[in-house]
């Protein structure tokens, strides 16, 4: 099949600009970093560290290697309102809250406009890239689920708010110029409703009225994607209706939504039958393709903790295969995926070397099972990192393992993201990594990532409700359940206890647990439910024993042996489940409000 010419052109530049960037990475890096400094050499944070030097030596010699706690003061300096240039000459224009947190809130990335122009960059170059492998997609549309999230302004007058949501209220994205190949069944106006049940429901409404030219769906996260067949399931019924009528549900009542909805939809008995006719059916196994009949691939992430709901994409979906196209963040956005169709276990995002300043901290994995190789050590003695072990992009090595560090154009420098890669080869010079893990998560179900100290606090928080009855809590592990929609944290506890305890504590345990956990957990979970009520798993006395001696028997040394605070492996989980005895649900939503940046924070610098 033909593309058009416009389209044929700007996909040839796309393809073009992914071969000079890549067969020249080094220079561009070269050219990226010069640029940053040059820039920002004046700046109260660089100029610390490098006396108004402008060159790589010295940056890699004087500037650290920074988390965010060592930044967040001048972060929550220019989030209360100093507009000097504390880290950025350019002014910064919003602060992006991630899905990391600090002290159980976001932790803010600093962003200047162009920022957009590269997200932007780095956008059109998904579908020329896809394009290479499948032919015909310029000739029909995609049904992509998106969604914004609240958003607060901080005393600055800056907004704060996620980094997905920047980009679709931007006039980048709003303003796009139309393009046969990015043709989405979602008005603009339904993704950008700031109430994600009215956005669900029109954004799932039109893709169902123009299901038969929609040749591709998604969302940008798996769990997004299937938050949105749960709530067809729920739903389905009510669009059908409005599909059959013509007329739009009275409660979908945000203006500008309706009123792109509108534009339409119009009476068709005929098809809300036929959709009907498919949900209706006792079995939900395939019902991406017996709907959307044309439709040839999912575009979802389902790389790093994703990775856990490809059984269920691919029992919703009869196995269409699942394209993970980009690597991206708040921090900045990192690479692409030359070969899209390529199986989820086998991506490889290449990253773009104009994105920003890429170093590579080596990370010596440890060995152990599955559940035991979550620990690392990277360059770190006594937790000071060797700055001088950090490798540039185009030296890391096939087969190593390396933490991300990045330099960005908006003022983060020699900061460590948090993500751990493997080098799986090259593409010309720039290297394609597979995303292994994130430092320190052990859960994560959607957009939440709670680590070990997290998981520790809140469990000691709700183990003090056992104190009263005479109970002890003797060991715990935890488990992401995505068997259910939404998925949601199951804990393991193994209890000395005299007499059987009431629900009604251990619900209560379940409780303060999901209080105790950090602001994006609640927010998933109490406002966008995206994460289903925690439970507690209570196993026989003697089951933490089982545990160690099967890890032991799988390879885990006998000295190191630390009970896994988070399982991974089938088998595992089949030696626990054996071994349970109760179960307890959360009956309440945790409590949760939109971030505040904390007010009283000064710059402590040094
Ligand atoms: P955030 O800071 O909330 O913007 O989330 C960015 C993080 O999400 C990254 O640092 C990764 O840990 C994760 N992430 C983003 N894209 C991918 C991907 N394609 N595969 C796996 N993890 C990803």
């Amino acid at each position: 099949m033909e593309m058009n010419n416009c389209t044929h052109e700007k996909s040839e530049a796309a393809l073009q600009l992914i071969e000079s960037l890549t067969k020249r990475a080094d220079e561009v890096q070269k050219d990226v970093l010069m640029e940053i400094l040059r820039r920002n050499t004046e700046t109260e944070y660089l100029g610390k560290f490098l006396h108004g030097r402008v060159d790589k030596v010295s940056f890699k010699l004087k500037v650290p290697v920074v988390n965010y706690e060592d930044i967040k003061p001048y972060i929550q300096r220019i989030a209360n309102g100093d507009s000097s240039p504390i880290i950025s000459a350019q002014p910064i224009s919003e602060l992006l809250t991630s899905s990391g947190t600090s002290g159980g809130q976001p932790k803010i990335m600093p962003s200047i406009p162009e920022e957009l122009d590269r997200k932007t960059l780095l956008y059109n170059l998904l579908m020329p890239i896809m394009s290479q492998y499948i032919s015909g997609l310029d000739k029909g549309k995609g049904m992509y689920l998106l969604f914004i999230k609240a958003e607060i302004t901080t005393p600055s007058g800056l907004k704060a708010r996620p980094v997905l949501t920047s980009y679709y209220k931007s006039s980048n994205f709003r303003n796009r110029p139309y393009d046969k190949f990015n043709v989405n069944t979602s008005p603009d106006e339904t993704i950008l409703c700031p109430d994600s049940r009215q956005s669900m429901f029109c954004q799932l409404l039109c893709g169902l009225i123009q299901k038969d030219e929609v040749l591709r769906v998604g969302a940008v996260f798996a769990s997004a994607f299937l938050r949105a067949i749960k709530f067809l399931e729920e739903y389905w019924a009510e669009l059908c209706d409005n599909i059959r009528s013509g007329h739009l549900s009275e409660w979908i009542d945000d203006p500008p939504c309706r009123k792109s909805v509108m534009r339409l939809l119009t009476a068709n008995p005929r098809l809300a039958d036929s959709i009907a006719e498919e949900c209706r059916k006792q079995s939900w196994q395939g019902i991406i393709t017996r709907l959307w009949t044309k439709t040839i691939y999912i575009d979802v992430i389902v790389t790093g903790s994703m990775a856990q709901y490809i059984p269920t994409l691919d029992y919703y979906s009869g196995g269409l295969p699942l394209v993970c196209t980009m690597y991206a963040s708040s921090e900045c956005y990192f690479g692409v995926n030359l070969k899209p169709l390529s199986k989820p276990s086998e991506v490889s995002y290449t990253l773009l070397p104009n994105m920003a300043y890429f170093e590579f901290l080596p990370v010596h994995k440890q060995n152990g099972t599955d559940d035991l190789d979550l620990h690392d050590s990277n360059g770190t003695e006594n937790g000071k990192i060797r700055e001088d072990e950090l490798v540039d992009l185009v030296d890391v090595k096939v087969g190593h393992f390396y933490e991300l560090v990045v330099t960005t154009y908006s003022g983060l420098y020699r900061y460590r993201v948090g993500d751990i890669l493997f080098v799986t080869g090259f593409y010309n010079k720039a290297p394609q990594f597979q995303f292994v893990y994130r430092r320190n998560v052990v859960l994560s179900i959607d957009t939440d990532k709670t680590n070990e100290e997290d998981l520790l606090k809140a469990v000691t928080n709700a183990k003090k409700l056992l104190e009263q009855y005479d109970s002890l809590l003797s060991e715990y592990t935890s488990y992401a359940d995505t068997s259910t929609i939404p998925g949601h944290y199951v804990l393991y506890w193994e209890l000395i206890t005299r007499e059987p305890m009431e629900a009604s504590v251990l619900e209560n345990c379940c409780s303060v647990i999901e209080e105790s956990l950090d602001s994006v957990y609640r927010r998933c979970r109490s406002k966008d439910k995206s994460i289903g009520p925690l439970e507690i798993r209570l196993v026989e006395l003697g089951t933490f024993d089982l545990l160690m001696d099967y890890c032991l028997s799988q390879g885990s040394s006998v000295n190191q042996y630390k009970t896994p605070r988070c399982i991974k492996s089938q088998q595992t989980l089949n030696l626990l489940n054996s071994r349970v005895t109760a179960t307890y649900w959360s009956q309440r939503c945790p409590s949760w409000t939109p971030y505040r940046p904390d007010l009283k924070a000064r710059c402590q610098p040094n």
